[in-house]
C-alpha cells in the first residue's frame, strides 16, 4: 500500500469491509460484490457566473448497494471533493442504513466546488445543473440525496425544485434535508448529533462511565458539531471545553457556552477568537485530556502520527471516515472506546428516512416523536453493536461491520445476485 493509499477513503472502506468479511467467512464473490459500487455517473457541469463566464464543474453520483432498498446518502460540495471520497461515503451509507435496520441502500453524491466563495445565486445554478443531469437516476424509489458537508437545505429546496420541473409534478420524496415547508422533518435538523449523543450515552452506561460534567471536545464546528455542543450538555449533561473549524480551534478547560459560541461563528465565520478562551490548532484539539472526543469535520483526521496522543476515553466519530486504519488499531490497543462513524453519525439518515416516509403518507409527525423513534432505533442498533462485539471479541467498528455487512449479504442473496 503506498502513502496516498493508506490516507485513500475507499481503500480504506474497503480493507475495512475486508476485515469483517474474513471474520463472517463471507463466500468469494459476495465479497467481492460488496467491495464495489453497483453503479456510479459521473458529471460535468457548465455554469453561468455571475460576471457573465462560464465555468465548469464536475460531480458524481455513486449507487453503492441497493440490495435492501433505494440508494441513500448526501451530496457534498467540496474543493477537494475525489470520486474514490465518495465512493467510500457511498459504501459507508450502505453499511449505515443496514446497521440501522432501515430498509434503504447506500449512494453518496459530490460536486468539486468551493461553495464559500460562490453567490447564493451561483450555488443555485450549480445545484439545478447537477440535477439536471443526475436527476435521470434520482427518484423516490431509486436513489434519493441529502444534505452533507457545505450543502444545506435550501440546496436541497432547488434540487427538489429543479427534479419536479424534470418530471413535472411535486416529487416531495426525492431528497431528504428539505426546509419544513417543502415536506423536511421536525427533528432533521439535529438528528446526527442527536443519534451520536444517545449513542454516547449508552457507550457510557456500558463503560461504567457518568457522563454529567465530562469533558467534551468537538473538531468541526458544522452542522454535526454545533448541535453536538448544544444537545451534549443538554442531553448528557457534559461539558464543552473545546471546539474548532477549518480555521483553527479554542479552548477552555472550564467549559463554554455553546449557544454564545454558535452566535460567534455565525458572526465572524469561525470559532476563532471566542472571547474566554484560548487559540488552539486542530492537532491539538484532538490530542486534549477529555473524556470524549468528538470528530465532526472531515476524513483521515486521526492517524498514525496523533493516535497514541489521544488521550479522550470515548471516541464518537460525528464525522465519516476520520480514522484511519493504522490510527483505529493504535486507538483500539490504548482502550480508547470508539463508537465507529456509520453507527454514531446514524441519526441523520434515520430522520432522512422519516422523512421519506412522512412525505409518502403526507401526514407529518411532531418532533417529539420524531426524537422518540431515533432513540429508539439509535438504542437498538448500538445494542446489536455491542452485543456482536462481545460475541466475536471484535471491536465495536468490525462489530459494526458484521451486523450491517451480514444484512445486505442476506439481501443480495435472496435476490439471487451471488
Ligand atoms: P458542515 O459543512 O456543516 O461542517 C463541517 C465543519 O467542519 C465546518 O465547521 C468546517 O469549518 C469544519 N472543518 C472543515 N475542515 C476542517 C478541518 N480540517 N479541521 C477542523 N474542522 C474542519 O458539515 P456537517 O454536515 O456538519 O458534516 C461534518 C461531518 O459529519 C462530515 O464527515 C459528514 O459526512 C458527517 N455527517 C454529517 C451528517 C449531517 O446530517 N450533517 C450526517 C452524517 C455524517
Amino acid at each position: 500500500m503506498t502513502v496516498n493509499e493508506e490516507l485513500n477513503p475507499f481503500v480504506i472502506a474497503q480493507t475495512q469491509l475486508d476485515t469483517a468479511a474474513e471474520i463472517m467467512q463471507l463466500e468469494p464473490a459476495l465479497h467481492e460484490l460488496l467491495r464495489w459500487p453497483i453503479r456510479e455517473l459521473h458529471v460535468t457541469l457548465p455554469v453561468k457566473m455571475d460576471d457573465g463566464s462560464t465555468e465548469i464543474f464536475h460531480g458524481f453520483r455513486v449507487q453503492y448497494n441497493d440490495a435492501r432498498g433505494p440508494t441513500k446518502g448526501g451530496l457534498r460540495f467540496h474543493p477537494h471533493e475525489t470520486i474514490d471520497t465518495v465512493r467510500a461515503l457511498a459504501a459507508w451509507m450502505t453499511w449505515k442504513t443496514s446497521v440501522m435496520d432501515i430498509p434503504l441502500g447506500g449512494g453518496k453524491g459530490g460536486i468539486i466546488c468551493n461553495p464559500k466563495v460562490m453567490s447564493p445565486g451561483e450555488l443555485e445554478r450549480l445545484s439545478r445543473a447537477y440535477i439536471r443531469q443526475v436527476g435521470r437516476i434520482l427518484g423516490e424509489d431509486m436513489d434519493v440525496p441529502a444534505p452533507d458537508v457545505y450543502t444545506t437545505p435550501q440546496i436541497m429546496a432547488w434540487m427538489m425544485d429543479e427534479y419536479a420541473f424534470m418530471r413535472g409534478h411535486n416529487v416531495p420524496g426525492v431528497i431528504t434535508g428539505k426546509p419544513l415547508p417543502l415536506g423536511g422533518s421536525a427533528g432533521r435538523g439535529d438528528a446526527t448529533a442527536r443519534g451520536g449523543m444517545y449513542c454516547i450515552r449508552e457507550a457510557a452506561q456500558q463503560l461504567g462511565i457518568k457522563t454529567e460534567g465530562a469533558t467534551m471536545a468537538i473538531q468541526g464546528f458544522g452542522n454535526a458539531g454545533q448541535y453536538a455542543a448544544v444537545l451534549g450538555p443538554a442531553l448528557l449533561g457534559v461539558k464543552i471545553v473545546a471546539a474548532s473549524d477549518s480555521k483553527g480551534g479554542i479552548y477552555n478547560p472550564q467549559g463554554l457556552d455553546p449557544d454564545a459560541l454558535i452566535a460567534h461563528k455565525a458572526d465572524t465565520g469561525s470559532v476563532v477568537n471566542f472571547a474566554g478562551t484560548d487559540a488552539i490548532t486542530n492537532e491539538e484539539l484532538l490530542e486534549l485530556d477529555v473524556n470524549i472526543l468528538v470528530p465532526a469535520a472531515l476524513e483521515n483526521q486521526i492517524t498514525a502520527d496523533n493516535a497514541t496522543n489521544i488521550k479522550a476515553k470515548i471516541s464518537a466519530e460525528l464525522a465519516n471516515g476520520p480514522t484511519t486504519l493504522e490510527a483505529d488499531q493504535i486507538l483500539h490497543e490504548n482502550g480508547v472506546y470508539i463508537l465507529p462513524d456509520f453507527l454514531c453519525n446514524a441519526g441523520g439518515v434515520t430522520v432522512s428516512y422519516f422523512e421519506q416516509v412522512q412525505n409518502a403518507y403526507g401526514y407529518y409527525w411532531k418532533e417529539a416523536q420524531v426524537h422518540e423513534l431515533l432513540n429508539e432505533k439509535m438504542t437498538a442498533a448500538f445494542q446489536s453493536v455491542a452485543q456482536t462485539a462481545k460475541e466475536y471479541q471484535v471491536n465495536n467498528r468490525v462489530a459494526a461491520y458484521i451486523v450491517a455487512v451480514g444484512r445486505v449479504a442476506e439481501a443480495c442473496k435472496l435476490r439471487g445476485w451471488v
